[in-house]
């Protein structure tokens, strides 16, 4: 009897990998598809893309093993604080583990060669499958005639014939293939990830010179509302400021003030305007001094147009501490 291939896809939803599991699946390959939650991506686009394929999908969690690589990236950085090729090698080391723990026959990817500069060329691609634990067993459908055979292939659970040999940034011929599969929702081609932009990144370098030890929770509010830091309490010998300095944030509407709210944690402090309208503030440090809470009153009422020239002292909060 023909042994079963069973391959285990990565779909982020984007239309290349969403090709890479029809190829797969048209040659009569079982296919699951796989995505991972970091602080950065995770399943919105891909679960209704799984849906539309037809084919089941796990979710798996990488935000801890993410931050880590995060902060020291073997590889480095693309244009911002992107570290894709170790991104990618940390997304395929996960995936290769449950292929050999749970016998499916390779994984596969929808990357496809020199789309993107810095992580998809010949070199990348070989990096990357070779930190994942991976060699020979890596097929990107798209690109593969461009690429050595792989293990399946060479086996012939997978027909090379049927693969493809696109390459580069124009993206005519993925555009081809979905209509010839009749796919015709799919995501435009998203501009990176919150890691690749400027505001963004910005606020993340701050949040790690004033507090390198910053976690998951931490990063969850770096998009989020108005950020301020004031000088550590306890600032190093001879220079101001320093790391864990006391960060405050103000939520820009309603939505932000729940979210903020919500993510308070036990040493937090959060502030609400009560006799006026105006943003609520969520003040993070290992210890929250009067100053600090004087201090983010003050802010409250520089961004409220409700108590524009009022006096601080004028107006009521309610302070949970
Ligand atoms: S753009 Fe972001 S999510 Fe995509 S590979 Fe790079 S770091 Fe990872």
């Amino acid at each position: 009897m023909k042994k079963k291939v069973k391959a285990l896809v990565l779909l982020s939803g984007g239309l290349d990998s969403i090709l890479a599991v029809k190829l797969l699946s048209e040659q009569g390959i079982e296919v699951e598809a796989i995505n991972f939650r970091t602080n950065f991506c995770g399943p919105s686009k891909a679960r209704p893309a799984a849906k539309m394929l037809g084919v089941p999908m796990r979710e798996v969690n990488i935000r801890e093993d993410f931050l880590a690589v995060l902060k020291k990236p073997k590889y480095g950085y693309g244009a911002g604080l992107n570290p894709c090729i170790d991104c990618h090698a940390l997304m395929l080391k996960k995936a290769g583990e449950i292929m050999w723990e749970e016998g499916y026959s390779f994984v596969a990817t929808g990357e496809v060669l020199g789309e993107r500069p810095m992580s998809q060329h010949k070199k990348a691609l070989k990096i990357v499958e070779k930190e994942a634990g991976l060699e020979g067993y890596l097929l990107r459908p798209l690109s593969a005639k461009l690429l050595e055979s792989t293990v399946p292939e060479k086996e012939g659970l997978v027909d090379r014939e049927k693969l493809l040999a696109i390459s580069g940034r124009n993206r005519q011929p993925q555009m081809e293939l979905a209509a010839r599969y009749g796919i015709k929702n799919y995501p435009t081609p998203a501009g990176g990830c919150a890691l690749t932009q400027a505001g963004f990144t910005k606020r993340l370098k701050e949040l790690a010179k004033h507090k390198p030890d910053f976690d998951v929770d931490d990063v969850d509010l770096v998009g989020l509302g108005r950020h301020f830091w004031l000088a550590s309490p306890n600032p190093p010998a001879g220079g101001e400021g320093g790391v864990n300095g006391v960060q405050i944030i103000l939520g820009r509407n309603k939505e932000e003030n729940e979210i903020l709210k919500s993510a308070r944690k036990s040493q937090d402090v959060f502030i609400i305007p009560l006799n006026f309208l105006g943003p609520e503030a969520l003040i993070k440090s290992a210890k929250i001094s009067n100053n600090s809470i004087a201090k983010a009153k003050e802010l409250i009422v520089r961004f409220s147009p409700k108590a524009k020239g009022r006096k601080t002292e004028e107006l009521n909060f309610e302070v949970f501490d």
